[in-house]
């Protein structure tokens, strides 16, 4: 992953939140998070190169995909956590302003825990969010990202309903062309892989029937479904690269904020919150 799809997500956030007034505070947050992000993806390559041999092996099959973020969350990228939550301090909304505050009054020690938790896997959508959660993942994806695009992963096989790498929920599905219609990819919420996912299936629960899969879209955002499932009752956002090409679909899925207010007075609930924890 180069630093520029950070750009690319940056400059579609910076776009859509001058276009949609419901959703300028959330974008203006995220631009400052992604930010933050690049220049964390980017000193990572300078701080280890392109090896993974800094991180202290774990048990198992070095060829696994899983194996990479198995290993422990390395100390050291501890202290630069302190620094995102002075970033985040004043451009936040007031309650996650107060959570930031906290959290850097807990100091290195708590953040250390904090993080390595995250990384062992909670926040993997068992749990209710928590606020620091937040914290957490956002600090975390570009670590996430490098970690996967450093590692040589691939992966073959059937859909799987988990991010194939860091076996988080997927955040966004994307709708790419293909032939006459489009091809179906899942994004992960945590490291941001995309993977293939048949059409009409259900990422909850399997069901692939379809007449208990419904799609909905609104006229204002038509290049954004609510992909729903009478089954389980969740749904996920897929972003139509097909009806727009210009759309950033991690951005796309945090714009269309009308459209998890509807699905949620549907009755459904929502797959895996974004980073932005809605
Ligand atoms: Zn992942
Ligand atoms: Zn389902």
């Amino acid at each position: 992953m180069a630093p520029n799809e950070w750009e690319r997500r940056i400059a579609r956030a910076e776009e859509l939140g001058a276009q949609y007034g419901f959703a300028a505070e959330i974008l203006r947050l995220y631009v400052s998070i992604a930010r933050f992000q690049e220049d964390f993806y980017r000193d990572l390559g300078s701080l280890y190169g392109n090896s993974l041999d800094h991180l202290s092996a774990g048990a198992g099959d070095a060829a696994s995909n899983w194996e990479s973020f198995s290993r422990p969350f390395p100390a050291e990228l501890t202290a630069r956590f302190g620094t995102f939550l002075s970033m985040i301090e004043p451009s936040g909304p007031s309650p996650l302003r107060e959570a930031a505050r906290e959290l850097r009054d807990g100091g290195q020690d708590s953040h250390f825990r904090l993080l390595t938790a995250f990384w062992n896997g909670s926040g993997t959508g068992v749990l209710p969010p928590e606020p620091a959660d937040f914290f957490a993942r956002a600090f975390l994806q570009p670590y996430a990202a490098w970690i996967r695009t450093r590692s040589n992963m691939s992966w073959s096989g059937p859909t799987p309903y988990l991010c194939p790498f860091c076996k988080r929920k997927p955040v966004v599905g994307i709708l790419r062309p293909l032939g006459d219609g489009g091809q179906r990819s899942l994004v992960c919420s945590f490291c941001l892989a995309e993977w293939e996912f048949r059409r009409i299936v259900c990422p909850g629960c399997g069901e692939e029937n379809h007449a208990k899969l419904p799609v909905y879209t609104a006229e204002e955002l038509k290049h954004v479904r609510v992909e729903a499932c009478d089954s389980c009752r969740s749904y996920i956002k897929t972003v139509d690269l097909t009806k727009s090409g210009l759309a950033e679909p991690i951005v796309d899925e945090m714009a269309s904020i009308p459209l998890d207010l509807w699905a949620e007075q549907q009755g459904y609930s929502k797959l895996q919150p974004n980073l932005m924890q809605l």
